[in-house]
């Protein structure tokens, strides 16, 4: 089959390679009809993301031990491996003891690898599933725990898939839906808790690095009834911000003086500066969640001013599967439409070169499947 495969910041191949086949009862094949690109994703195509090559990878290893330990581990974007994490599929096949989903059937398919019943994913910490090596998704090779294969495929295995596959909501396109597996439940998280808490509170969105994640924060936040102001200063997400119903604070350069009076506020900066804005425009007792990476080995935060306010402040990688069986439900509100978050859609041939595309969010479909 065809696999689109990463080599090397500026490079994605198609490849030919073998088929996964089922290799448990509980395993389903699927084949991907959507696929978004992440916005970790784009960082990595661009080599804004931390990467060493296997060659330079594996001299710096075994002969001069140097390998730069980041904060994801050692040398973590290392090509060749299959790309892309966020899809929506179609079943092919299903394993014996797989009950919730058939042939044919449509489904999110969560980029994380996670069993549903050990010990940490019954506690919902389902990023850190004890059952699959750690880190555990597609779309990363070696770094996602071991090769689980790349959303960009012509199929797909999937383990557990009982606890792993979502049915397509009726009100949603395939093409809409690719991100529900795992930057929609990422901006979920920022926000939506805390509205169920607090609902109607104002909230204060930082754009940047994690380019759909804020948006999708700003989305789910006005679905939930909360007025926003989304800071930026990129042209496009700040007329894609408007178009959801943020109040704009267009930053360029440095930011201003933050006011404090949010509640609720969260960084898709990905940058030091906006993290700080963030965290310096929370009142007494509110909440910030960074989406974003920071790179640099030490990231500076107001501890000063947070202990002062009694601010709380949490990062970390989405607990996707939980998570988006919260939002689910939203899916069918007026105000939540992800395809204004996407700026270009495309056809499954063309993804080598259209993934490249600056903007926030690129969906590829293959193209065909639609037809009767
Ligand atoms: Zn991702
Ligand atoms: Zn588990």
């Amino acid at each position: 089959m065809r696999q689109l495969t990463f080599l090397r910041p500026g490079k994605l191949e198609w490849r030919d390679v073998p088929e996964p086949r089922l290799e448990s009862d509980g395993d389903a094949l699927v084949e991907p009809i959507a696929v978004a690109r992440c916005d970790l994703d784009l960082a990595i195509l661009k080599g804004e993301a931390p990467f060493r090559s296997k060659l330079l990878h594996s001299i710096r290893n075994h002969a001069f031990g140097l390998i730069r330990n980041t904060a994801l581990g050692k040398a973590p974007f290392r090509g060749p491996y299959p790309f892309g994490h966020e899809f929506v599929a179609e079943v092919k096949s299903v394993g014996d003891r797989v009950r919730s989903v058939k042939p044919g059937d449509r489904v999110i398919v969560a980029f994380q690898i996670a069993c549903g019943s050990c010990n940490n994913c019954k506690a919902g910490l389902t990023n850190s599933c004890t059952s699959v090596p750690p880190r555990s998704m597609y779309g990363f090779g070696d770094l996602g725990g071991k090769n689980w294969g790349g959303a960009f495929s012509d199929l797909v295995r999937v383990p557990f898939a009982d606890f792993m596959l979502v049915p397509l909501p009726t009100s949603m396109s395939p093409a809409d839906a690719a991100s529900m597996s795992d930057n929609i439940p990422d901006g979920y998280r920022t926000v939506g808790p805390f509205l169920k808490k607090n609902p109607g509170a104002p909230v204060l969105v930082v754009g940047g690095g994690a380019k759909s994640v804020g948006l999708y924060s700003v989305m789910i936040a006005k679905t939930m009834g909360s007025p926003v102001t989304y800071v930026d200063g990129d042209p496009t997400r700040i007329r894609i911000a408007s178009e959801l119903g943020a109040e704009i604070l267009n930053v360029v350069g440095s930011y201003p003086e933050p006011e404090t009076k949010y509640p609720i506020t969260v960084d898709a900066s990905a940058h030091s500066d906006g993290l700080s804005f963030a965290l310096r425009s929370l009142l007494p007792g509110g909440h910030c969640t960074s989406v974003g990476i920071y790179y640099t080995k030490k990231t500076p935060i107001p501890l000063l001013e947070m202990y002062g306010r009694g601010v709380s402040f949490s990062t970390g990688r989405v607990n996707v599967q939980p998570t988006l069986h919260e939002l689910l439900h939203l899916s069918e509100h007026p105000h939540f439409c992800p395809c204004k978050v996407t700026h270009k859609t495309a056809a499954w041939e063309n993804a080598a070169e259209v993934l490249f595309d600056d903007g926030p969010k690129v969906v590829v479909e293959r193209r065909g499947v639609f037809v009767l």
